[in-house]
């Protein structure tokens, strides 16, 4: 399930670590910090990603790809990001010739994940995604594809995998100390005024809509918690704001798993949802809010809490994914591209169930 590919970045090193058997990973750096260049500049990068790469110890902001120059020297004076280190959509193939910069991060609007991605994987670059990892598989399988070929990393930006009230009962799956899982129910939504109409999370086109950006959490929690593929799909969407945009504004999903085990999911972008609720045979446990930057806190029927984890989401995940590229070993948390796809497969039956108003799909 974790990331055992090998992946060399183009370095003298390539060739001898091409022989090594699958699973082991190539020293591409001295480095003490690797170099990340944030490839997008909106709301994440900039209110949660770069003040997280202030706290890093693996990793540093080093660079920046924007196609808005106002936001140029803001940045730089910030961040301290040189001249050299500063890009734009059409010259970041460019950044080949830089050693300063280790990774790219693309924090685009979801339908720009896979020819970004591409960019910076062609220039030797490895690759972090935000999360959702694309908008259809055949986009996740290039992406795969083209960091494969160009042996950098790929990893998804699922920081939720790396909040440790989520890993602990991401552990459940396997000890199970409430017994078989039976049944999950889990929201994740937030009223998305849509003032600005043309924003693209709002619009098909370039990936919006509740489902990509807050569907994924349910998603991959029933996925984590259970540490099943669902086999099949029955999805109904709703939109009562379709006068101002012609995403999905709610969706609501039942997975069906092999022995037995359902889900029920709604994402939505009309009002705050945030919990995650599984049911086993011998108990149960609740965690809310499930997918917040802080504040994750479970408790279980039998009264034990899980406490929130006081650091820094986005840095603890940035920091495990660097440390992955440093050592040259797989890394347990690290969340490669296969896994962004499975989601995305789901995300695909969902979408068709919601067009046959929710007939059940096999996945
Ligand atoms: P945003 O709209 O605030 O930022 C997107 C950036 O892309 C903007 O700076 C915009 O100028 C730029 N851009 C470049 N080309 C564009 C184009 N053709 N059209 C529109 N914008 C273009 O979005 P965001 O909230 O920062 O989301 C970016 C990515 O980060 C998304 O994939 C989203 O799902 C993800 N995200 C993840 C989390 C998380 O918790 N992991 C949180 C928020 C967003």
């Amino acid at each position: 399930m974790k990331n055992r590919r090998t992946f060399i970045k183009k370095s003298g090193l390539a060739l001898a670590a091409s022989s090594l058997p699958m699973g082991l990973f190539s020293v591409p750096s001295k480095k003490q910090k690797l170099g990340v260049a944030l490839v997008g500049l909106g709301y994440y990068s900039t209110d949660l990603l770069a003040p997280a790469l202030q706290l890093t110890a693996h990793c540093e902001l080093k660079g920046i790809v924007t196609g808005s120059p106002e936001k140029i020297p803001l940045w730089q004076q910030k961040y301290g990001i040189k001249d050299g280190n500063v890009y734009n959509y059409e010259n970041m193939h460019t950044m080949a010739n830089n050693d300063e910069i280790d990774i790219v991060y693309i924090v685009l609007p979801n339908k720009l994940h896979l020819p970004y991605a591409v960019i910076g994987a062609k220039a030797g670059k490895h690759v972090w995604c935000e999360k959702p990892m694309a908008t259809t598989v055949d986009e996740c399988e290039k992406m795969i594809t083209a960091c494969e070929k160009n042996n950098v990393q790929l990893t998804i930006g699922y920081r939720m995998q790396h909040e440790p009230v989520t890993q602990k009962i991401m552990g459940w799956a396997a000890s199970k100390p409430y017994g078989p899982i039976k049944h999950l129910h889990t929201e994740a939504g937030f009223r998305n005024n849509a003032n600005n109409p043309k924003h693209w999370k709002i619009n098909k086109e370039l990936g919006g809509g509740a489902m990509f950006d807050m569907g994924v959490y349910p998603l991959n929690a029933v996925r984590y918690c259970t540490g099943l593929e669902p086999i099949s799909v029955s999805a109904t969407q709703e939109n009562t704001r379709s006068h101002i945009f012609d995403a999905d504004e709610t969706t609501f999903f039942t997975l069906e798993f092999s022995d037995g085990i359902t889900a029920e999911c709604k994402t939505t972008f009309a009002e705050q949802l945030n919990t995650l609720k599984v049911d086993c045979a011998k108990g149960g446990y609740t965690i809310r809010p499930f997918q917040s930057y802080s504040g994750v806190q479970g408790t279980t029927l039998d009264g034990k809490v899980l406490k929130p984890f006081q650091g820094n989401q986005q840095a603890k995940q940035m920091d495990a994914d660097a440390l992955a590229i440093l050592n040259g070993t797989p890394n347990e948390v690290t969340v490669p591209g296969v896994e962004g796809l499975k989601d995305i497969r789901v995300v695909e039956a969902i979408f068709a169930s919601a067009a046959k108003n929710g007939e059940h799909i096999k996945i």
